[in-house]
């Protein structure tokens, strides 16, 4: 298209095209700016004047003008080529117009060479997107750089309860929960100003928001076109509460999740052990040492061979010391891959990951976290099994109560410590529970198995945090754990 790439003012520029309209009664005839400059023709004016400017064959504007008479007169709609003459570039142009009311004509001209091209491609285009945007399985939203969006696919309208025509033309935020609700408008800014991308073409698991206010899980990813000048964005959802068995990202960090959990649970253990059995051990190689002198002094005949057995014994105590304290090396040694991470992004995961299911039990969620403080050092995984963990405790203490609200939120609390709170508004924790909530098996649930608490403080304190739980004054716990934003000794 060498006529849109060429510089504006420039010579050559010739124009793709435009609208016009006409009324019956007054005979004006109005063209759009593209109209104009195509045809050579001022904004507005009578059909006959503007007729006689227009740089064509005296037979072609016969022909358009009982082309307009028969579509005034009888609605006929018509479609003319007509050749521009050598003032006008020699070019073709096509006429198209009908009837759009009482007394009312209007219709488009185009450069015919470039139309053909055009009007063939945007209709493939429109037709292979209206098919897409009716089938897709995932849902399909186009926003415009202000958010507004343009068009909504069925998919989504099933997945949000809202009708495309409900969605189209509200802003996009309405189809998230907080905090991306209210800072959307703000991320769109963001990109538009500096072009940082920080999730089209990347993609990420963030918080819907149906209709009925309800939460639910989705993987979005966002792609950007450029139409005629304008920037759309399009977004592909996908609800990961009807996942399926698939390879989706969900999948992948609960299994993740659950391999580390299962690793830190044996550490864990192993640590417990250790503790528990070394008592014992210590016991053993201590009356093995007793004995060895005992045996010594009484002066037996096969004193040697039983001291050749405690000796023996005594060094498979140390041995059974070394196995336990090599299993907890083995988990805490992994300090793991830890890296630059979004807390925003970390959180939401976590959330997304933890509450499934929530949404049946009425639970609202929010996030209050402090944008200004986005990036933390931490192993993402540990840290979002943490944060799971504190999430699902905190459906639990709310079994039951009347108000249902869990609440993420983040701030500074020392430079470069970051504190992020996980607030119930469940039951509350025992007073006789409270002082031992963190040791490994501790638990006041029927089935629980009490170590989720123990095994997050070991992950928060390798990290260089602390961990901490208090009762709210107006009701429920709050679990704290403070992280480094940046790696130890890095500027
Ligand atoms: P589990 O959940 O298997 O019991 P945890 O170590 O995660 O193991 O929790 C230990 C105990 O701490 C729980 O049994 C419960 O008594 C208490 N607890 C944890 N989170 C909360 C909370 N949000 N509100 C009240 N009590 C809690």
């Amino acid at each position: 298209m060498e006529s849109k790439q060429a510089a504006p003012g420039a010579k050559t520029q010739r124009s793709a095209g435009g609208a016009w309209t006409f009324d019956v009664a007054s005979q004006e005839f109005r063209l759009s700016q593209g109209a104009c400059a195509l045809l050579g023709l001022p904004a507005a004016g009578p059909f006959e004047e503007m007729l006689a400017r227009m740089p064509v064959e005296a037979g072609e504007r016969k022909h358009l003008r009982a082309a307009m008479r028969r579509c005034a007169t009888d609605r006929v709609e018509f479609d003319l080529r007509l050749r521009l003459a050598a003032g006008g570039g020699g070019a073709m142009v096509r006429l198209m117009g009908g009837a759009v009311g009482e007394g009312r004509l209007a219709g488009a001209a185009f450069a015919a060479d470039d139309e053909a091209r055009l009007s063939g491609e945007v209709a493939e285009r429109a037709a292979q997107f209206g098919s897409i945007m009716e089938t897709a399985l995932d849902g399909m939203v186009v926003i415009d750089d202000a958010g507004i969006m343009q068009s909504f696919s069925r998919a989504a309208e099933r997945m949000f309860g809202l009708t495309a025509q409900e969605a189209v033309g509200q802003n996009v935020s309405v189809l998230m929960a907080e905090p991306d609700r209210t800072r959307h408008d703000g991320y769109i800014g963001h990109y538009l100003a500096t072009g940082e991308r920080r999730i089209i073409g990347i993609g990420r698991i963030v918080t819907g928001r149906r209709r009925d206010g309800s939460p639910f899980p989705l993987h979005l990813s966002i792609g950007e076109t450029n139409v005629e000048g304008r920037r759309l964005f399009t977004g592909f959802m996908h609800d990961l509460t009807e996942e399926r068995r698939s390879q989706s990202r969900t999948q992948q960090l609960q299994a993740e999740l659950a391999h580390i959990s299962r690793l830190s649970a044996l550490g864990e253990m192993g640590s417990a052990l250790a503790h528990e059995l070394n008592q014992p051990l210590a016991a053993i190689g201590n009356y093995i040492t007793g004995s060895r002198r005992l045996l010594a002094d009484a002066g037996s005949p096969s004193a040697a061979k039983i001291e050749g057995a405690l000796e023996r014994a005594a060094e498979q105590v140390l041995r059974a010391g070394q196995i336990i304290r090599r299993l907890r090396d083995f988990v805490s040694r992994r300090a793991g891959e830890r890296r630059q991470e979004s807390v925003a992004k970390l959180v939401e995961e976590a959330a997304a990951l933890g509450l499934v299911g929530a949404r049946e039990k009425g639970v609202t969620l929010n996030f209050d976290l402090d944008p200004a403080y986005d990036a933390l050092f931490a192993d993402r995984i540990q840290i979002q099994q943490v944060l799971v963990n504190l999430l699902r405790n905190g459906l639990d203490a709310m079994d039951g109560a009347e108000r249902r609200e869990l609440k993420v939120s983040s701030r500074l609390v020392a430079p470069e410590v970051l504190e992020i709170a996980v607030t119930d508004t469940g039951a509350g924790i025992a007073p006789d529970a409270i002082a031992r909530l963190f040791e490994p098996f501790f638990t006041t649930k029927p089935s629980g198995l009490g170590v989720g608490l123990s095994i997050s403080r070991g992950i928060v304190e390798a990290h260089g945090g602390e961990m901490s739980a208090h009762n709210n004054p107006d009701g429920g716990a709050t679990f704290r754990l403070t992280l480094p934003l940046r790696p130890k000794g890095a500027p």
